[in-house]
């Protein structure tokens, strides 16, 4: 690992925020560097601190720390992101016997200068403790494969000698400020101390000296994990896959979305789903089909804290029977539920263990699951959970298979990780947050690059779900992905290029969906294509266009969707995108209005077939919608001048054409249609194999 630091970078830092003291301007520079590194720290693990001085409104100048508030990454962090505190008065806590983390909190929070400002690190009181002016502080990779093994201590007191002061394991909070504070003192002359099974701390009196300090021990550590790994024990592969990863991870991701579904016991909303991140690098496939797999997947995490995003073990099957998918799914379920079972005894044995303060048990379902042949599967209550899931389980397994070189791999106790697993801090946070309707759900829409299709998307990820996209215009497509990334986050959305008439490509864009997602609870069938010509002018060829995109191409993918959907057995919702002229039809339009009827007709067919699986079909029927400048309807401006004609108008007075017809006046868009879409997706009422009209009244399309 080499220094990042570079003198012009660290100047441009000072210039950029003029309104800070110069050295948190560099506190900010040399927290990005340390940010900057998965192999130091992850999402938003790893904190640093400077002290320095604060001037009150009366002008009095007082002794201040500035420290890395929770909500900040330190890749990307800013001033405001290292909140201000009174330092002497929290150097003069020290003297305190002992001090709950509910008070810590509470005495941090109340020795802020700024009153809104993020809640300081609960690690605050350590960095306050020490006397030196940085502070920097990281989970390092290397230096916890140094840790994480029986003789870990001995190893890091060789490797280190006097440079850093070695600290036991002791939770966050106030007693590690205490006890890292005694380990200090005993030998002021370290350069850091280093936390066993938890990483390293360094200070200095620049931010350069600290930061740089940081560097040279983490690299110290990685010299040795490579002399280790040169003449070390290597992973011997064991298990031959019968096909490539992605094939198998498609075949398998629903399957296991369903089973770590939490049954809610509400007949409305029947199931808390999660949303899935497969993995299968190289490294990780050498991971999951070595001899070793089983045994160095199932011991603890590198530190507690990931215990939250992962749980403490991964859920694994060690043979799976690819070749034979009924006792592939027998195996799976097996896994799950075993995986459930050893999870509530373990909570039982160290809630009963640690007595005292009634804790509420967590769901029980694994969030990482690893298959030889197919790799890793992470899940979370969103894309993002599962992406911190699957990056936090990456490195773990990289750890495990350095320390494996040289010696066996040791975690903390079970007890250890309860504690920070069931804190009483993120205990008192549990349903205080809101979920969005459509949270945990993932939305699949064809045609999504058109006026309704892409109004559809937007309004479900307005509501929480996640969306794949599928378009046959590439060009398109990229630019509605962009359009989403910048408003609504990459993880909101998938983008895959899918012709709808192609029964491969269809299959592939819910393979697709499986891999990225974890498979569909959503799925819109939207994409169409008109034609305007009375009968007698239209060609075979017209009308089989037609046909093959608005029938067969719905036919396909309320298919897929109900074959993902029962693989999944959790459910769902086909949201059929219809029409007005299924039931008032428009003279010179009969290849689109029979195909309509078609779509209408075979959503309730289909509703017929899946209801017992809990699958509804529903159907919205808006009338023309023309688009936006930004999502012009391709539809209409194909069809358009020859509608126009239809009607007798000019093409320019269509779409008041249509507004007049409609009893409420209204002028149709593709957000009415979402807004029908998240109705029945939400599912608000039992309702299957029905249709809501979105076409301001019209009396001929009155059901009858
Ligand atoms: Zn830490």
């Amino acid at each position: 690992m080499k220094s990042l630091y570079r003198d012009d970078e660290a100047a441009e830092y000072v210039r950029r925020y003029p309104n800070v003291a110069p050295e948190l301007a560099l506190r900010v520079y040399t927290s990005r560097l340390i940010g900057r590194d998965p192999a130091l720290v992850m999402h938003g693990g790893g904190n640093t601190s400077v002290k320095g001085n604060y001037r009150t409104l009366l002008g009095e100048v007082m002794p201040a720390i500035f420290v890395k508030g929770s909500g900040s990454n330190l890749d990307a962090i800013e001033p405001a992101g290292l909140p201000g505190l009174d330092l002497e008065y929290l150097t003069r806590l020290r003297a305190l016997p002992s001090l709950s983390d509910e008070e810590m909190v509470n005495q941090l929070r109340t020795h802020l200068f700024v009153a809104d400002a993020p809640n300081p690190s609960v690690e605050t009181l350590l960095h306050a403790f020490l006397p030196h002016r940085f502070i920097d502080h990281s989970h390092a990779d290397a230096i916890l494969a140094l840790t994480n093994r029986a003789d870990g201590e001995a190893l890091c007191r060789r490797l280190f000698g006097n440079r850093v002061g070695i600290v036991p394991y002791v939770m966050p909070g106030f007693a590690l400020a205490r006890l890292c504070a005694e380990v200090f003192e005993r030998d002021p002359e370290v350069e850091g101390l280093l936390l066993l099974k938890h990483g390293l701390f360094t200070f200095g009196d620049t931010a350069r000296q600290s930061y740089e300090r940081h560097i040279a021990l983490v690299t110290e550590a990685e010299r040795h994990l490579a002399r280790e790994s040169e003449g070390g024990r290597k992973l011997t592969l064991a298990f031959d896959a019968p096909a490539d990863a992605p094939t198998l991870a498609a075949r398998v991701a629903p399957l296991l979305r369903g089973m770590l579904a939490e049954a809610t016991g509400d007949a409305d909303q029947p199931r808390r789903r999660m949303v899935l991140e497969w993995r299968a690098t190289d490294e990780i496939l050498d991971y999951v089909n070595a001899r070793e797999f089983a045994g160095l997947a199932l011991t603890g995490p590198l530190t507690p804290d990931h215990v939250i995003r992962t749980k403490a073990l991964p859920c694994i099957v060690a043979e799976p029977a690819w070749n034979d998918d009924r006792e592939l799914e027998e195996q799976l379920a097996a896994a799950v539920t075993t995986y459930r079972h050893a999870y509530n005894q373990y909570f039982e044995r160290c809630s009963t263990a640690r007595g005292a303060a009634k804790r509420t048990r967590l769901d029980d379902f694994p969030r990482v699951v690893m298959l030889p042949g197919a790799g890793l599967f992470a899940f979370g209550a969103s894309k993002k959970d599962a992406r911190v899931a699957a990056d936090i389980a990456e490195h773990t397994l990289r750890v495990k298979v350095q320390v494996h070189a040289a010696a066996r791999y040791e975690a903390l106790p079970e007890a250890d990780l309860f504690d920070v697993e069931y804190w009483p801090l993120e205990q008192a946070k549990l349903g205080k947050t809101r979920e969005k309707l459509l949270a945990r759900q993932v939305a699949l829409v064809t045609g999504a690059a058109g006026a309704i299709g892409s109004a559809v998307a937007e309004r479900l990820i307005e509501e929480g779900a996640h969306v794949v996209l599928a378009d046959i215009s590439a060009e398109r497509l990229a630019t509605l992905c962009d359009d989403f990334a910048t408003r609504f986050g990459r993880d909101s959305r998938h983008g895959v290029v899918c012709d709808v008439t192609s029964e491969a490509g269809v299959r592939q864009l819910f393979e697709e969906a499986a891999r990225h997602f974890g498979g569909c609870d959503i799925v819109v069938p939207n994409a169409g294509i008109a034609a305007s010509r009375p009968l007698e002018g239209l060609e075979l060829e017209e009308w089989q266009r037609v046909q093959r995109v608005n029938v067969d191409g719905y036919f396909l993918v309320m298919r897929e969707a109900a074959r993902q959907m029962r693989r999944q057995g959790t459910g769902g919702n086909i949201v059929v995108i219809g029409s007005k002229n299924t039931l008032a039809p428009g003279a010179e339009f009969g290849a689109y209005s029979a195909s309509k009827a078609a779509g209408h007709q075979l959503a309730k067919v289909a509703a017929l077939e899946l209801a017992k699986d809990g699958i509804r079909v529903n159907i919205v029927a808006p009338d023309a919608v023309f688009g936006t400048d930004k999502h012009p309807s391709g539809l209409w401006a194909e069809v358009g001048p020859d509608r126009a004609r239809a009607h007798g108008i000019d093409p320019s007075r269509l779409e008041e054409h249509d507004q007049a017809r409609n009893l409420l006046r209204a002028r149709v868009n593709g957000r009415h249609v979402g807004n029908a879409v998240v109705f029945f997706a939400a599912q608000q009422t039992p309702t299957t194999g029905a249709t809501l009209p979105v076409d301001g009244g019209i009396a001929a399309a009155f059901p009858r």
